[in-house]
């Protein structure tokens, strides 16, 4: 059985002050111990909010290096983000592929690192709109997890969860309806189940990601693939993140 998971990825926002005070509002809320809570702050910022969580959510880092140690001026490693804390990392977020060229050889090799060094991680995929309206988001997807992910052997894959985020749902409000969700993560778990065996496809988390909130989160996380979800925007807010989990 897959972990239901909540991840909250708070990109380039927030400064300190305000981030622990987002961390003292969530102590304040209750969550049901079934759902693992993680949350994917500023890198610089989880040493000190560390500090300040009082419950089981833990920290990740929205990204690091492909290499290990080294003169890679404003890197950060694996060894590095771990040593302060952080649990998991996002890979492949289309932010990292759109903005600053992450292809896939540089997500394969994060993955390899990531495997490497025993670091969980979520790699990222999904369409954007052109490929949507086309017709062809299935073959864009296997092709993005056999490109970086899918060469895993059966043990390596084990320590990963999957984000599926069409891009054009991404800070656009416009969320994928639930049943292109399920259809995208039924045949990612199809994928998962042909080259890994049923046992291990089920037991990876598959989430989604796209304008997820309290509105909508109910409805996308009923849907039997879906194990839970990666929220941007709706992170930055206790009471909408808190609702979110809860609706679970
Ligand atoms: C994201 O960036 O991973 C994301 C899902 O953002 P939002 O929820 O704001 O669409």
């Amino acid at each position: 059985m897959a972990q239901k998971i909540i991840a909250g990825n708070w990109k380039m926002n927030l400064d300190i002050d305000q981030s622990v005070k987002l961390i003292r509002e969530l102590n304040t809320e209750k969550f049901d111990s079934d759902v693992r809570i993680i949350l994917f702050p500023p890198s610089l910022f989880i040493d000190r909010i560390s500090k300040v969580i009082e419950s089981s959510i833990q920290l990740g880092v929205q990204n690091f290096s492909n290499n290990y140690n080294g003169a890679y001026t404003g890197e950060i490693s694996i060894n590095q983000v771990k040593s302060v804390g952080a649990k998991i990392g996002l890979i492949g977020h289309s932010e990292r592929r759109s903005y600053y060229n992450e292809g896939d050889d540089i997500l394969r090799y994060k993955v390899n690192q990531a495997v490497k060094h025993n670091f969980e991680f979520i790699f990222c995929c999904g369409e954007p709109l052109s490929v949507r309206e086309s017709g062809d988001e299935f073959v864009f997807v296997k092709n993005q997890l056999q490109d970086s992910l899918f060469h895993l052997n059966v043990e390596q894959i084990q320590n990963s969860i999957i984000a599926y985020e069409p891009i054009w749902a991404i800070g656009t409000g416009k969320t994928a309806s639930s049943s292109q969700a399920e259809e995208m993560h039924k045949n990612i778990r199809l994928w998962l189940k042909e080259l890994y065996g049923p046992k291990v496809a089920n037991s990876i988390s598959i989430l989604y990601g796209g304008s997820c909130n309290a509105s909508n989160s109910k409805e996308l996380l009923a849907c039997p693939n879906v194990d839970g979800a990666l929220v941007g925007g709706a992170s930055l807010n206790a009471d909408d993140f808190s609702k979110i989990v809860q609706s679970y």
